[in-house]
């Protein structure tokens, strides 16, 4: 049965009805690999025009469970951008200065320029996941934050800003893999810390507070993509693919050049 990536706004998400390890149609690693390659020129030559357009901009949040692959994604789309018109965040526990503020303080500073491409690793959804999960401030705060997060993505719309949201769904199992597999390799446990086991131990809470942000900040304005995400090659290419999709939607146009150029020889 196919999956769909997004599902209508109101529709109750329920992650268990998603196959982390689903692909569409009848496509190979290999196949996938040169896909996403091509996705990724296609990029930046978009990215390019959008950053000489200097209009609008576009906002990829990338959430998921820890080894879900927010790093390796964001590699994976970054080949062949203009550094000069990308950022990404990374968003960790919040300091002492951001803790002072309301929530979306340091998120809204961090939202790209016009022209440009911006990455979240992790984002505002914090604050309705390992907040509500580890309960860092009460439901009577928390609760109230799904409805500002839906007019603050609104508002960033309205401004020029296009918000692309994707989930990593990723399975329990292969989480389990994937952690090990950061232990048992020299090079990969600067990655391990033991607090992410302890995340691990409430899986069932974080993918529960999951359908509900899910659910209720699916707007048709900034809608959510559910990314099957067990298969790496897979995820990159469905995300490269979504990003690209979205850019050729928008279109971005070169500046109408000076008039009077023709003829004119540089000497
Ligand atoms: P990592 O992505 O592995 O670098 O970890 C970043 C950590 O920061 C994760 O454990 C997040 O849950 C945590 N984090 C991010 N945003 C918040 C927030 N608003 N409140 C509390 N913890 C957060
Ligand atoms: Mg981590």
């Amino acid at each position: 049965m196919s999956q769909p990536l997004t599902v209508s706004a109101g529709t109750k998400i329920s992650l268990g009805d998603f196959d982390a390890r689903y692909i569409e149609g009848d496509i190979d690693k290999k196949e996938g690999r040169d896909q996403t390659e091509d996705n990724a020129e296609a990029l930046a030559d978009l990215g390019y025009r959008l950053y000489a357009e200097n209009k609008r901009s576009v906002l990829l949040v990338l959430q998921g469970m820890d080894t879900s692959g927010k790093d390796g994604t964001i590699r994976s789309i970054m080949k062949g951008l203009n550094p000069q018109s990308c950022s990404v965040t990374s968003f960790k526990k919040p300091t002492d200065e951001e803790i002072d503020h309301d929530f979306l303080w340091r998120i809204h500073k961090a939202v790209p320029n016009r022209g440009n491409i911006g990455i979240f690793n992790r984002s505002h959804y914090e604050d309705v996941l390992v907040v509500r999960v580890l309960k860092l401030v009460p439901e009577s705060t928390w609760s109230k934050r799904y409805d500002l997060i839906n007019s603050f993505e609104h508002l960033l719309t309205e401004a020029g800003t296009t918000v692309v949201k994707c989930f990593l769904h990723i399975s329990k199992e292969e989480q389990r893999e994937r952690l090990q597999a950061r232990l048992d390799n020299p090079d990969k446990r600067w990655k391990f810390s033991k607090g992410d086991l302890d995340v691990r131990e409430m899986w069932d809470d974080y993918q529960r507070a999951y359908e509900v942000a899910l659910t209720k900040c699916n707007t048709d304005h900034a809608p959510w993509h559910i990314v099957p995400s067990d298969r790496k090659w897979y995820r990159n290419l469905t995300v490269s693919k979504i990003l690209r999709d979205t850019l050729e939607k928008m279109n971005p146009q070169f500046p109408s050049e000076e008039d009077g150029l023709e003829g004119i020889t540089v000497v």
